[in-house]
């Protein structure tokens, strides 16, 4: 037998609910906001990836699926949704557009890791990203949503909001500069990638998953000790946006693993999660939209994955009800049958859904179905019911059981349905 590819997992029908719950909250709540959707190619140039995500990330350096295609083009499996909807705003002239540009996206994304729990290689994302403002209000409003959508989720008690500023350039400069003067008497502790990490981009120190790494860095200076200014002012207006509306804590660690991020940055954590904690990340990144082609485009968003917040969902026990069948019809004989084929055709106009048998079975055992898959409403007709026009309607709800002409039947399974 074939199996599933590693760090990979099937939705199963009996599941799609749950997903399609949790999309429906996305979409409805990126609604409200005047966001509306965007999809983009599950592949794109591997070029995109590497100027767009950065080369010292961990996504670059470790966790894309590139290949060559038969063209020989380089080719990379989206590991994530911003760099694709920056390259789709370029590529289609939105810049000249109203602004701000705010797209939504329900994807799949795709990273080589190592597949554990709340960690796979197929994973989904819902994403907002807002174009054109530098307002600290751009930065509030994409918190908001997000903080909306976890509380529409029914998970806005198992989260909870980090905030930093991870400052501009200049103030990154400077920081890169009081980082490198607290590792270098560490150096030959820090793993590998960190050795490497020192010399590129020391921030980065902050993020790595090595116990060592993190002992180390936990005496690390506070990046908020050096934002210019303009960053330390834009940090202020966009907390006390926040302060009354969503609790948050400051902590100057959250880097976020993106190269492409710029002053706000945030995560929402679950403790119900165990190493995989985080559940939606997300921040400002004024640099990327230029860094591939663009007029200088101040750009802020996040990304929440599915996967964990599904797990979020049922660690809580958040309560998600899968939706009803409305009406099953049994056939005594294939004229019966045939009729009830005829009949489901008709009520499925109507709205309902309707199930008929299609195994061939005795009238027991289609009653048996219908008791399986939960039926309010099972409709029986035989060669009696046939002769006289009317079937014999069982509402399980209420365990009572009448005739009813055929003409009538929806009305009455509706009426039934009500109750
Ligand atoms: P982590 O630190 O857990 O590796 P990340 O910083 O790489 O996360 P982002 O690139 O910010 O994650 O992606 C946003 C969200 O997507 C994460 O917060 C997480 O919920 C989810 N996510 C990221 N990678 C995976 C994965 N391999 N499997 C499942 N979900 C993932
Ligand atoms: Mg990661």
């Amino acid at each position: 037998m074939i199996q599933i590819p590693k760090g990979c997992k099937d939705m199963l029908p009996s599941e799609a609910y749950l997903w399609q719950t949790v999309e429906g909250i996305a979409r409805e709540t990126a609604k409200l906001y005047g966001f509306k959707e965007i999809r983009t190619p599950v592949f794109e140039h591997t070029e995109l990836f590497s100027r767009g995500v950065g080369d010292t990330s961990d996504i670059v350096t470790k966790e894309m699926y590139t290949f060559l295609d038969k063209g020989d083009r380089s080719i990379t499996l989206r590991p994530e949704g911003t760099a694709g909807v920056a390259r789709a705003f370029l590529s289609n002239g939105l810049q000249g557009g109203v602004m701000p540009f705010k797209a939504y996206y329900l994807i799949s994304a795709f990273r080589y890791e190592r597949p554990q729990a709340g960690r796979l290689r197929e994973f989904h994302q819902f994403g907002a990203e807002l174009y054109g403002s530098a307002q600290p209000e751009a930065d509030a409003e994409v918190i908001l949503l997000a903080n909306r959508f976890l509380n529409s989720l029914g998970v806005g008690e198992a989260v909870h909001l980090e905030l930093n500023s991870i400052g501009c350039p200049a103030c990154r400069a400077k920081y890169a500069e009081a980082l490198r003067a607290y590792f270098r008497p560490h150096l030959d502790k820090l793993c590998a990638d960190c050795k490497v990490r020192f010399e590129k981009n020391p921030m980065r120190l902050l993020d790595c998953k090595e116990e060592v790494c993190k002992e180390i860095s936990a005496g690390a200076p506070s990046i908020l000790d050096s934002l210019c200014d303009d960053c330390r002012a834009h940090f202020e207006a966009v907390k006390k946006l926040l302060d009354g509306k969503v609790a948050y804590t400051v902590n100057p660690r959250i880097v976020r693993g993106l190269d492409y991020y710029s002053r706000t940055v945030f995560e929402f954590t679950s403790s119900a999660l165990g190493a995989q904690s985080t559940v939606l990340g997300g921040g400002r990144y004024d640099g990327l939209l230029e860094q591939l082609g663009a007029k200088p485009t101040p750009a802020v968003g996040f990304a929440a994955g599915l996967e964990r917040l599904l797990m979020v969902m049922s660690a809580v026990d958040v309560p998600t009800a899968e939706q009803l069948p409305d009406a099953y019809i049994a056939g005594m004989d294939a004229p019966s049958r045939a009729y009830a084929l005829s009949l489901a055709e008709e009520l499925r106009g109507e709205g309902l859904l309707v199930e008929t048998d299609l195994m061939d079975r005795s009238v027991k055992a289609q009653f048996k179905y219908a008791g399986k898959l939960n039926f309010p409403v099972v409709v029986t007709i035989g060669e009696e019911e046939l002769r006289e026009g009317a079937a014999e309607v069982r509402n399980m709800f209420a365990s009572t059981s009448e005739r009813v002409k055929f003409g009538e039947i929806a009305q009455y399974i509706k009426e039934c349905l009500r109750r």
